[in-house]
């Protein structure tokens, strides 16, 4: 039996689909293994958001390229943003790669596998047609091909996104918005569900612009949260200017609907905001998240933040600190600025040295960590409801889950199951994680 291997860089959009890839593979008989000497297929599956994972693509390709010397039958195939941004220049650049598939291509995998063996190299980049912004992207017959993952599974309803930020590549990479029909979602989910699923994540590049006919994100949301048999359900990520009240309420009357959020809000300056092409101010972002925190008191929200924006001055910085002061995030997920090739601020002059960026990203994580370990302290002593998710890795006695505020808990409680949703009394913290006992 042949064996594939998997490596996927970037988000949980790359995380779904190497899954898919995964399950195209099984069903064209490859076994999977952790081991790329072991292996007669390896993907890549990768991300161009940030540089830095871009030249990790490389350098890993630098390192497969020795094994594939060595084992002259491996196909080496890339995958993702990288793939359908750079195409042909991979196959230019890396010899050793035979395949290069992009991110509207991943159920083209076992012809273009055919061409591979028949010992061509093979590029697939091309897009799915988008004349339509309803797509139901996941095939009818691979309706049913879902995978769960313990108890959790992923169900992605849009793809690509309009909003052209300036510093960002996933519209090139993932082509314009389109969004499932709401039948073709919901029988996905039924299916998931009926697997085991006890926990669904809807994904998007700017999930909550999700609208196919008269179904927009909240009629979706709601839908869901009203499956039978569902425990959870979180989505991510939204988008600041497509969130609104009603959907802070949809989220406090459901308590389906996990009390977390990931909101990005990347910058304080409103003039950096605009020239980020954000579409809102740092006043109507907090706006939005002073109403969810008076709607659920025990809203965990998390952020991605940039610092070093081309043009951010010291009062820019200092304003995006006092956003930070002011929200309380459970995490930021901070990144120092890097220029984009493709992107609309490829063209702004990058005006702010590495040593500042820096400085500033150091700053940044210094007032948020006291922050951050003041709302893990609190958490100790209170019980709450925990899905179990994981067997701890090294003690035997002990099982992982995650609060509904995706807080990760260890439970020292062997007697629990993965799917379990339990509740547990807070009893320590770890730097990032708490500790607890069943009841
Ligand atoms: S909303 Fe902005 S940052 Fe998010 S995927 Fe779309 S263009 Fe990129």
């Amino acid at each position: 039996m042949e064996k594939a291997h998997i490596h996927t860089f970037g988000c949980q959009m790359n995380e779904h689909d190497s899954q898919r890839m995964a399950i195209v593979l099984k069903r064209e008989g490859y076994a999977f293994t952790d081991n790329p000497k072991e292996a007669d297929l390896i993907l890549i599956n990768t991300c161009s958001v940030r540089e830095n994972p871009e030249n990790k693509v490389y350098s890993l390709l630098g390192r497969l390229s020795r094994i594939k010397r060595r084992n002259p039958d491996l196909i080496i195939g890339v995958a993702g943003c990288v793939a359908q941004q750079e195409g042909e220049n991979i196959l230019k650049r890396v010899k050793e790669v035979d395949l290069v598939f992009g991110t509207d291509n991943i159920f083209n995998l076992p012809s273009a596998l055919i061409e591979v063996k028949n010992g061509n190299r093979v590029l697939l980049t091309d897009w799915m047609p988008r004349e339509k912004n309803i797509q139901n992207f996941i095939p009818d017959e691979e309706l049913k091909s879902g995978t769960v993952e313990g108890c959790k599974a992923y169900i992605a309803i849009t793809k690509g996104c309009n909003n052209h930020c300036t510093f960002c590549i996933v519209p090139k990479t993932r082509g314009t918005l389109v969004s499932r029909q709401k039948e073709n979602i919901l029988q996905e989910a039924h299916d998931l569900i009926s697997k085991g699923a006890k926990e669904i994540q809807i994904l998007g590049q700017n999930v909550n612009s999700y609208q196919a006919g008269k179904s927009d994100f909240f009629d979706l949301l709601k839908s869901l949260a009203d499956l039978e048999g569902l425990q959870r359900l979180r989505f991510t990520s939204p988008h600041p200017n497509d969130w609104n009240n009603q959907l802070s309420d949809l989220m406090a009357d459901h308590p389906i609907i996990c009390n977390h959020i990931h909101l990005p809000f990347q910058a304080g300056s409103d003039r950096i905001l605009e020239l980020m092409r954000r579409g809102h101010t740092a006043a109507e972002y907090l706006d939005k998240i002073d109403y969810l925190k008076k709607r659920i008191f025990d809203i965990s929200i998390t952020t991605d933040v940039i610092v070093g924006f081309p043009g951010e001055s010291e009062e820019e910085f200092e304003e995006t600190l006092e956003v930070i002061k002011k929200a309380s995030f459970t995490q930021i997920y901070a990144f120092v600025y890097s220029s984009r090739p493709g992107t609309k601020a490829e063209a702004l002059e990058d005006t702010v040295t590495k040593e500042v960026k820096d400085e500033r990203l150091q700053r940044l994580l210094a007032v948020q960590e006291p922050i951050q370990s003041e709302l893990l302290d609190s958490m100790i002593g209170k019980t709450v409801e925990v899905l179990i998710d994981s067997a701890h890795p090294r003690e035997r006695r002990v099982m992982n889950g995650r609060t509904g505020g995706n807080l990760p808990v260890s439970v020292e409680d062997f007697t629990l199951n993965i799917g379990d949703l339990c509740n547990v009394t807070i009893t320590d913290r770890k730097k990032h994680s708490l500790v607890g006992v069943s009841q």
